[in-house]
């Protein structure tokens, strides 16, 4: 464990790191939708390297019962009163690469979908938190923090310090992770009352009532110890009513808790030197490898073989969160005025989906889309091409933009959330920055960009410098893990 901590431990008169129990609707492998998934399990086994004993606890979706019953083991089961239901909960724990993973077990909740969406999701993950507050005492371990994450899990401060009075679970210090404030868990006082029994004095403007509805996400807003976010800028970005989507008037009420702090990307699975799934191999100081996945990426698309044409390219949710509307927008005068090439890989809403094929169909050559999720495909894109577009409407995080880094992919992105924090606007005449930015949500603005990177690329000695200023970013979740233990630190 670092000096750092050790000494602050000392000054406290611990001897020991806090143990830290990571409340999650998913964690990959076991369960993945998106980044969360990653978040959780890449920290865990961040904090277990640093002698942290943070453990993990999930739901038992179905896809983790087909793959990894045989290695579960059975712990203990009770009985959860969900308002008139009486539903059972099995706790299973798994041990996976070193981190303990605690299960809740429930076949009627946690079948083959992981979000339900509309008012049953919100039944699913009602359960989920009670299950997981009445377990608590009964672990074979005795975390002293609780990290909740998402709307899903924000219930468990307000749980604890409004129906446990005087438990263990009202001892334990809690922190929320907002991974997406768009997503809140919004159901009817009557659902939250029937589900959790929240009484009617916590449904008011002071605690969990926004806009008329119950709001779990507001509940975790009030009641946590610490709210935090996964980047600086959107932590300060929420707190405005742009980006704040309503929580923006508690979150400033409670500003000195609220933090920011970016996610990391797993430096092993996106790593062109050892990737096994990219066509050729690559490090900064020898780039040769990055040529030959370009040519392999522009054959497999049906590109033009062009090494002298640079390929733009995009991995994406197709929503307009990702900025789709600015690329619909501005497409036809690229490719009309400009030698470039275009690729997407990614599936969303239809309109985008539809633009995109047609897209494909009048430049022929040019631009290509693969309309669908595909794990190889993305790292050869991000091995394959020469600049990455990612111009968010909004991006709490964002890791795409940071493993193309990794690959030597130059990111253009709006100056917005984790993508203002990770990517540093390449100065030509210092040599420092490592992409290109916008700041307006505007399809000229981001055509500028995107012109100023074209205007680069005619400049082999600049890209040169870019490419190996990118290359060099450190992203590793290590950074953030400490930055995760200092945070848990000064909740003691
Ligand atoms: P978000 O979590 O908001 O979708 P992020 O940039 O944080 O965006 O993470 C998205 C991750 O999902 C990246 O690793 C990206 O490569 C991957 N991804 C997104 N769409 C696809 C797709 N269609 N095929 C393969 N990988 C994808």
């Amino acid at each position: 464990m670092k000096k750092e901590f050790r000494d602050f431990l000392k000054s406290k008169g611990r001897s020991r790191f806090p143990a830290v129990l990571l409340a999650s609707a998913e964690c990959a492998p076991l369960a993945k939708t998106g980044g969360l998934a990653d978040v959780v399990s890449t920290l865990s086994k961040s904090f277990r390297a640093m002698g942290i004993d943070a453990r993990v606890i999930m739901p038992y979706h179905r896809c983790i019962k087909n793959k990894y019953a045989g290695r579960a083991e059975h712990m203990f089961y009770f009985y959860v009163q969900l308002g008139w239901r009486r539903e059972y909960a099995g706790i299973e724990k798994l041990e996976l690469d070193g981190v303990t993973v605690y299960l809740v077990d429930n076949e009627h909740y946690f079948g083959d979908r992981i979000y339900w969406g509309g008012e049953g999701e919100i039944e699913q993950y009602a359960f989920f938190t009670r299950a997981v507050m009445d377990a608590l005492p009964n672990l074979d371990f005795a975390p002293e923090i609780i990290h909740c994450n998402d709307w899903h899990t924000a219930m468990m401060p307000m749980l604890a310090k409004t129906q446990y009075p005087g438990g263990m679970q009202e001892r334990l210090r809690y922190v929320l992770t907002i991974h997406n404030i768009a997503f809140q868990g919004k159901c009817s006082f009557a659902l939250a009352k029937d589900l959790l029994g929240i009484e009617d004095r916590y449904l008011t403007s002071e605690f969990m009532e926004l806009n008329g509805c119950a709001n779990f996400m507001k509940g975790g807003c009030v009641f946590a110890d610490r709210i935090n976010t996964v980047s600086p800028s959107y932590a300060r970005e929420i707190m405005t009513d742009y980006y704040g989507e309503g929580l923006e008037g508690i979150l400033n009420a409670r500003a000195g808790e609220v933090s920011g702090i970016v996610n990391g990307i797993d430096k092993d699975v996106f790593n062109p030197h050892s990737d096994p799934l990219i066509p050729a191999r690559f490090d900064r100081g020898h780039r040769k490898g990055k040529a030959v996945c370009k040519a392999a990426l522009q054959e497999q698309m049906g590109l033009e073989r062009r090494p002298d044409v640079p390929i733009f390219a995009m991995v994406t949710r197709m929503t307009e969160q990702k900025g789709l509307d600015l690329v619909a927008c501005v497409l036809d005068e690229l490719m009309g005025r400009e030698d470039m090439q275009f690729m997407l890989l990614g599936s969303g809403e239809e309109r985008f989906e539809n633009f995109m094929r047609a897209a494909e169909y009048r430049y022929k050559g040019r631009v290509c889309a693969y309309i669908g999720y595909n794990e190889e495909l993305a790292h050869k894109i991000y091995a394959g091409s020469d600049f990455y577009l990612m111009p968010s409407r909004f991006e709490p995080c964002g890791l795409s933009q940071m493993i193309a880094m990794r690959y030597g992919t130059i990111p253009i992105v709006r100056e917005t959330g984790g993508l203002r924090d990770t990517v540093m606007p390449f100065n030509q005449f210092t040599g420092e920055g490592t992409g290109f930015s916008f700041a307006n949500y505007d399809a000229w603005e981001m055509g500028d960009a995107i012109r100023s990177a074209l205007a680069c690329w005619q400049n082999k000695d600049l890209m040169d410098t870019l490419i190996s200023n990118a290359m060099k970013a450190d992203f590793g979740f290590e950074l953030s893990a400490e930055e995760y233990a200092r945070l848990y630190l000064c909740m003691l």
